[in-house]
């Protein structure tokens, strides 16, 4: 297929197919085409080339009766899909020769995509980089999520702080969508259950359709392409005539409204557990929908009940479809009739479930009440799940416990493997958050490490450097990323340093374009770029590099000649709205911005930037032009990070704690590589042990006390003293996340860096060995991985 789509289409042909939908599916002329006109012509045109390996995947994997993968995901972070599509099909040149050939500028065709922003941050991003990953192994599979009609809210800084407002991608027509109204699924609430003949049957009092919209996810080569089904909320009643004819019109909305708010919005909040009745039935509405269409495919094909796990393995993307467990086990039991002890066995046999957070507050619970209100009868199955596993186990951990449903136990006892996203964080799983059950089931736990899709975050993301490799080891890597180890003898190589060296640069000076372009922000690409892009949270302590910078910012006036290397330092990432201390760090580190920004003696040396609004299309502009990597949270509370294997891969060495897939990513690219700092998972839980411990911390540091003191005297708030009483309050009296105790550390670490980078050969070998070292962060390994020790799924790939 690559080989056909390569030599069988040209630019001509492109152009084409861009003329022919821009007058039949748009109905426009050249003359009166917006942007979005030439914008939705060239989706649709590139759409074509992707559904024929899209009907030939779906065909083989039926004629195979091949096991498929079912990624069941609240969350799916894919961003902008043109560049992904025209890089996977290798058409990218002919997209932007024809493109050029109508008069159009294919960067800003491309540009005016909005993005599809269906998650908050990494395990929105993960499962948007395991579909990339099944496509391109040619493994059968689908990813399974919501079509929000807003994803995540766009950020905005008024007086430097985080306003929400609301975000629209489907204002506009989503070009890569096949609706599909025949794919139908009624999905139940509430009610009661009453019993006949020892058969439970459920009485729902509210019922709600799912529809799906299929999206294509086409691999590397366009060789095979799997599907990515979104389910979208409808009223089983469109309209209630009867009050419309009444003249009471809001009423005869009503049955549709109320409907659609169930896919209407992205919960914005991936780390704190909301307990809202929405939630709870987003989860199950998408879940319920998923696996009824499982059932539904398997039963197609002829495959009895009892032997669906051959055919059929679902992974759990976090708790939020933990649901997928007793839904089964219903559908199995109440509507097909197996016995309950062997739809509970089969549906175990199905179901496995990847865990992500070690932050208690961020594991699911639902109020009993609630959840035996909305979902009688998974309530009572679930009571038989636990019955059964207190029975064979003998262990006391139940799922219902203190009035509470418990997601994640639930999650692990129908779960068959249950996998930590890192080697530290599988480790942790089992010492902490599930080590009663990790006790009761010793084999269930394994470890797999998060990667990230090489065709987004280094070729499509970085031409310079994607050319470097081309020309220096070949083409063959962007599906083999191991092969970058072959870099590794020119580390040292003056001429490959040389062209390493543009390559940052020409990404720098793009990167200070664009800031130029949107803000009027000017930075130097001659400076060093330190960048911290995440979701803001305390344990991720963007407020410890803040501070930071503050004290180089007082260093720096104590000795202004002193020898400086001139750093500009990015940061980027949404707060949770309702999240007070992470919107109170935004504040500060815009505050600081003003107040170091407009500082006549360090602006040359220190400058502070926070582009609002970080998002996958942010991303894919700061990470090439990344000189220094921050990955400094809490050691033991970063599950893994991907944001850490994208800028490290991009040739961006990392200053960073022994956390998540650091750990490893040191291990890869050589700790000589890596700016190490900061306290063990080990001493973390040791340290909060010690009464005190922060006002010891701040006290003994030789920056904190004077830093703390600016913040509290109004040096950076206009003199408004109390701006930051809580943020302080919080370092002196609690500091869960310990910023005081890895302070000095950090500032030490970093006086290395400055001292490294300006031994331009030096840096430039460490940052080589970052990229040729990272191949092994693939998401194509980690899902090869998952294929072979999770699912036994297997590659339908042909050469
Ligand atoms: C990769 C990515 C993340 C995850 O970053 P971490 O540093 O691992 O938290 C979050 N948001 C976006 C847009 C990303 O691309």
């Amino acid at each position: 297929m690559p080989k056909d789509i390569q030599t069988s289409i040209d630019a001509a042909a492109i152009r084409d197919g861009v003329e022919r939908h821009l007058q039949y599916s748009l109905c426009k002329d050249a003359a009166g085409a917006t942007q979005y006109d030439w914008r939705m012509a060239l989706s649709l045109t590139l759409r074509d080339l992707v559904v024929e390996p899209w009907l030939a995947s779906i065909r083989e994997t039926y004629e195979n009766k091949a096991k498929r993968v079912y990624y069941l995901s609240m969350e799916f972070l894919m961003g902008r899909l043109i560049e992904d599509v025209a890089i996977n099909l290798c058409v990218e040149e002919k997209a932007r020769e024809a493109m050029e050939m109508l008069g159009q500028d294919y960067a800003a065709v491309v540009a005016d995509e909005p993005d599809a922003a269906l998650g908050n941050g990494g395990l929105g991003r993960l499962a948007a980089c395991f579909l990339d990953s099944l496509s391109t192994l040619s493994i059968p599979a689908y990813g399974y999520g919501i079509r929000y009609e807003h994803g995540l809210f766009e950020q905005h800084f008024e007086n430097g702080e985080q306003v929400e407002t609301a975000e629209s991608w489907l204002a506009q027509r989503h070009a890569w969508e096949f609706e599909r109204p025949e794919v139908c699924y009624p999905i139940h609430f509430g009610g009661y259950v009453s019993e006949s003949d020892g058969k439970a049957i459920w009485h729902p009092n509210e019922t709600v359709n799912a529809v799906a919209y299929d999206t294509p996810v086409v691999g590397w080569q366009g060789k095979w392409a799997n599907t990515l089904r979104l389910w979208a909320a409808k009223p089983t009643k469109l309209f209630d005539l009867e009050s419309f004819n009444r003249g009471d019109y809001l009423q005869a909305n009503a049955p549709e409204s109320l409907a659609r708010t169930i896919s209407r919005v992205l919960y914005p909040d991936d780390t704190t557990e909301m307990g809202k009745e929405l939630r709870l039935k987003q989860e199950y509405f998408f879940t319920s929908a998923s696996i009824q269409d499982v059932l539904r495919r398997l039963q197609s094909q002829g495959i009895a009940l009892e032997d669906i796990a051959d055919h059929a393995a679902i992974q759990l993307n976090d708790t939020h479809p933990a649901i997928a467990g007793p839904e089964l086990v219903r559908l199995l039991a109440d509507v097909h009739g197996m016995a309950m002890d062997k739809a509970i066995e089969t549906a175990r046999a199905c179901l496995s479930f990847t865990n992500h957070t070690l932050l208690p507050e961020a594991l699911e619970r639902w109020p009993e009440g609630l959840f035996a209100r909305i979902l009688p009868r998974h309530h009572r199955i679930i009571e038989m799940i636990q019955e059964t596993h207190l029975f064979v186990t003998g262990s006391g951990i139940r799922i219902i416990e203190h009035g509470e449903v418990k997601m994640g136990e639930l999650a692990f006892i129908m779960a068959h493997t249950v996998n930590g996203v890192s080697a530290l964080h599988s480790d942790l799983v089992k010492e902490t958050v599930f080590s009663d059950l990790h006790a009761a089931y010793p084999e269930r736990i394994i470890n797999q490490t998060n990667g990230i899709t090489p065709r987004r975050w280094l070729y499509s993301c970085n031409p310079p450097l994607r050319g470097l490799i081309n020309e220096t080891i070949g083409t063959d890597w962007p599906d083999d990323l191991e092969q970058l180890t072959a870099l590794r003898p020119h580390a040292e190589d003056a001429a490959f340093q040389e062209k390493f060296r543009a390559a940052k640069t020409a990404n720098k000076e793009r990167l200070a374009q664009w800031l130029k372009d949107r803000d009027g922000t000017v930075i130097d690409p001659a400076a060093m770029f330190d960048i911290q892009i995440k979701r803001i949270h305390e344990y991720k302590r963007q407020h410890m590099n803040i501070l930071e910078t503050i004290a180089l910012w007082n260093a720096i006036k104590d000795n202004p000649n002193g020898d400086w290397t001139p750093r500009v330092k990015i940061f980027g990432g949404k707060a949770a709205p309702g999240y007070v201390l992470a919107k109170s760090i935004i504040r500060l580190i815009n505050d600081v911005a003003a107040t170091i920004n407009g500082d006549p003696v360090t602006k040359d040396l220190l400058q502070v930037v926070f582009p609002e609004n970080y998002n996958v299309s942010m991303a894919e502009l700061l990470i090439p032009a990344s000189d220094l990597s921050e990955q400094i949270s809490t050691a033991g509370k970063e599950a893994s990070g991907t944001g850490n294997m994208k800028l490290s891969l991009n040739g961006s060495p990392t200053i960073g704690t022994l956390d998540g897939a650091n750990v490893e990513i040191r291990d890869h690219v050589g700790a000589e590589n890596f700016f190490l700092f900061g306290l063990t998972a080990q001493e973390v839980m040791e340290r909060r042990q010690q009464p005190g411990y922060a006002r010891a911390a701040i006290e003994a540091s030789p920056h904190l006390p004077r830093v703390l003191g600016q913040i509290a005297d109004g040096v950076f708030s206009g003199g408004d003293a109390h701006r930051y009483d809580g943020l302080l309050r919080n370092l002196y009296e609690h500091d869960y996340f310990l910023v005081t105790c890895d302070f000095d550390s950090y500032f030490d670490a970093q006086r290395k860096v400055d001292t490294a980078y300006r031994d331009t050969a030096g840096w430039t070998k460490m940052a080589a060995l970052n990229t040729a070292g990272m191949g092994w962060f693939s998401s194509d390994r980690t899902i090869g991985s998952y294929a072979k020790d999770i699912w036994n799924a297997p590659s339908l790939k042909t050469e």
